[in-house]
C-alpha cells in the first residue's frame, strides 16, 4: 500500500467539474488580475475569517511582507517571531533590512511562548509575528497581553492556519493583520501560489490594496513605494470554487488525527512518539500532523522504504541557518527549537486518506519500533 504525504490529485478529482467549469469562465473573461472575482474571494475570506476587510495579494510570504511595509518596518528595526517555522517568516524581515529578534517555542504546541516575549522588546521593536504552526493558533491571550503593554502591533503568520480558531475566535483575527498562503500544499490550496491579508482596519487595508500595485491609487499616480502583489483571477476562481468544501476538508483532518491517537494508542507506541498535543480552547486544522520520536531519522528512513510518505517540518532552527550567521546566534541559545528541530516528523493527514491508510501508517510504525 502506498500512502503519500498529500495527494491533490483526489481532491482534484472529487471537484472537477465545478473547477474545470469556473477555470472556463475566467477564459472567456479574459481578465487575470484583481478585479470582481479576487474581490468576491476577499469578501468571502474576511466574512470567514471575521474581519472587515481582505487583501488579495501573490503569496503568504507577501503577504507578510506587505504588513511589515503598511507598518513601517525600516532598516535597522527589530522584529520578534519563533525559530521555528518555514523561512519565509524571518526572511520578509531581512528584506526590509530588519533585524529578526527569535524567540524560543513552547514545547507541546510548537508556538511562540508568551514568557520569553517581555524580556525581546526594545525600543526598536517594530512588530511580533507569531506563528500559527501546523494549524494551531499560538497562545495569542499571552502575546496580545505583552504587545499591548509596549504598544507593538501583531502580524499573525496564519499560512498553516486557515479556520483554525481560539476560543472561537478564528486565525486572522487576532493581530493588526493576518496572513495566509494559498500555496497548493495549504488547507485551501490554489493551482499556483496566492495569498491574503485580513485586518480589521480600513485605513490600512487601503493603504496594503495601494502597496500591492506598486503603491498607486489610481494609474500612474504613486504616493507610496509598493510592488507587484497581485492576486490573479484564475487563482482566485479556484479558490472560489474551493472553499464551499474547506469546513468539511478540515473535519475530515481532523477526525483523521483522531484516527491517529487512537490507534497510536491501541498500538501501545505512546512510550515511542508524542503526538500532537492540543491546548483545550484550540481548534486545530491539522496542515501537518507532526510527531515526535528521538528516532526521527531511523523512522523517516522506514516509513519512506515502506511507501509512506512523511517529511520533516523543519530540520534547521532558522537562528542555525547559513544565511543567519551573521545575526551571531549560538548553538544551545534557543534549546526547544533546536531539540524540536531534532525529533520532529509530520505524517500524511490529508482529508482523503482511508481508514486502511490510516491503520497502515501506524501499523508500520509499530513494526519499526518492534524492529529497532
Ligand atoms: C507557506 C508558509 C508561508 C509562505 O507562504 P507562500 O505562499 O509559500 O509564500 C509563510 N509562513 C508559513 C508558516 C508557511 O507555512
Amino acid at each position: 500500500m502506498d500512502v503519500p504525504l498529500l495527494d491533490l490529485k483526489a481532491q482534484f478529482q472529487s471537484i472537477r467539474q465545478e473547477l474545470m467549469s469556473s477555470i472556463e469562465d475566467v477564459c472567456h473573461e479574459q481578465g487575470f488580475v484583481l478585479g470582481p472575482r479576487v474581490e468576491r474571494l476577499e469578501e468571502t475570506l474576511g466574512k470567514f475569517c471575521g474581519t472587515a476587510h481582505a487583501v488579495g495579494v501573490a503569496s503568504g510570504s507577501d503577504a507578510l511582507l506587505l504588513s511589515l511595509m503598511a507598518l513601517g518596518v525600516s532598516p535597522g528595526d527589530e522584529v520578534i517571531t519563533v525559530p521555528f517555522t518555514f523561512f519565509s517568516t524571518a526572511g520578509v524581515i531581512s528584506r526590509l533590512q530588519a533585524k529578526p529578534v527569535f524567540v524560543d517555542i513552547c514545547p507541546d504546541t510548537f508556538n511562540l511562548d508568551p514568557e520569553q516575549l517581555a524580556d525581546n522588546i526594545t525600543d526598536r521593536t517594530k512588530a511580533i509575528i507569531p506563528v500559527h504552526l501546523f494549524g494551531q493558533c499560538a497562545d495569542m491571550e499571552g502575546i496580545s497581553r505583552v504587545a499591548a503593554l509596549h504598544g507593538v502591533p501583531i502580524v499573525e503568520d496564519a499560512c498553516q492556519a486557515i479556520g483554525a480558531a481560539r476560543s472561537g475566535v478564528r486565525a486572522g483575527c487576532f493581530g493588526t493583520t493576518g496572513c495566509f498562503s494559498f500555496f497548493p500544499s495549504k488547507n485551501l490550496g490554489g493551482f499556483g501560489d496566492g495569498g491574503v491579508i485580513t485586518t480589521h482596519d480600513a485605513k490600512l487595508a487601503n493603504q496594503l490594496r495601494a502597496l500591492r500595485v506598486h503603491g498607486s491609487r489610481s494609474d500612474y499616480h504613486h504616493h507610496l513605494i509598493g510592488m507587484n502583489s497581485r492576486l490573479d483571477a484564475l487563482q482566485a476562481a479556484v479558490l472560489q470554487s474551493k472553499f464551499p468544501y474547506l469546513e468539511q476538508w478540515t473535519e475530515k483532518r481532523r477526525s483523521n488525527a483522531q484516527a491517529y491517537a487512537h490507534l497510536f494508542q491501541q498500538a501501545g507506541l505512546l512510550e515511542c512518539v508524542s503526538l500532537p498535543v492540543v491546548e483545550s480552547s484550540n481548534y486545530h486544522v491539522y496542515n501537518q500532523y507532526t510527531i515526535r520520536t528521538n528516532q526521527r531519522d531511523q523512522l523517516s528512513a522506514y516509513l519512506t522504504k515502506q511507501g509512506i510518505g512523511n517529511k520533516i517540518y523543519y530540520p534547521v532552527p532558522l537562528h542555525l541557518q547559513e544565511c543567519y550567521q551573521f545575526l551571531s546566534y549560538e548553538k544551545g541559545q534557543l534549546p526547544v527549537a533546536e531539540q524540536v528541530a531534532q525529533e520532529v516528523l509530520s505524517l500524511p493527514i490529508y482529508p482523503e486518506l482511508s481508514p486502511e491508510q490510516l491503520n497502515y501508517v501506524v501499523q508500520t510504525i509499530k513494526d519499526f519500533f518492534e524492529l529497532s
